[in-house]
């Protein structure tokens, strides 16, 4: 089971964003995508319902979460974009949108100072 406090609202506008375990997350159902079932919270301050991918590189992934970790972990150990399409039996445009969306949130969320 998911532990709710390892969650934040991921409302910008929210006095709640960014701060986990500040009891402000009930859980409000789940929903289906690409063929996984996600937790949905719903933030008790602001009222913003997200799912357990919202600002994460699953988010709206073309892929599922164990297959974004394979070519993550794939191109992390040196390998090029084709042949991790062909280890893993992509496409390398499926490959490049997953390191290209990796980048953008490790800029987002590591080198954002
Ligand atoms: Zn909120």
């Amino acid at each position: 089971m998911i532990d709710i406090h390892q969650y934040f609202c991921t409302n910008e506008a929210c006095k709640c964003y960014g701060l986990r375990s500040q009891g402000s997350l009930i859980r409000a159902g789940t929903c289906i995508k690409q063929g996984e079932r996600k937790q949905m919270f719903r933030c008790k301050i602001c009222g913003y319902r997200f799912s357990e991918t919202r600002n994460t590189i699953f988010f709206n992934s073309r892929c599922d979460s164990a297959t974004t970790g394979k070519i993550i972990r794939c191109i992390a150990e040196g390998n090029g974009v084709r042949y991790t399409a062909g280890i893993i039996g992509l496409s390398k445009d499926a490959v490049n949108a997953a390191v290209l969306k990796a980048g953008r949130h490790i800029d987002e969320t590591c080198l954002k100072q």
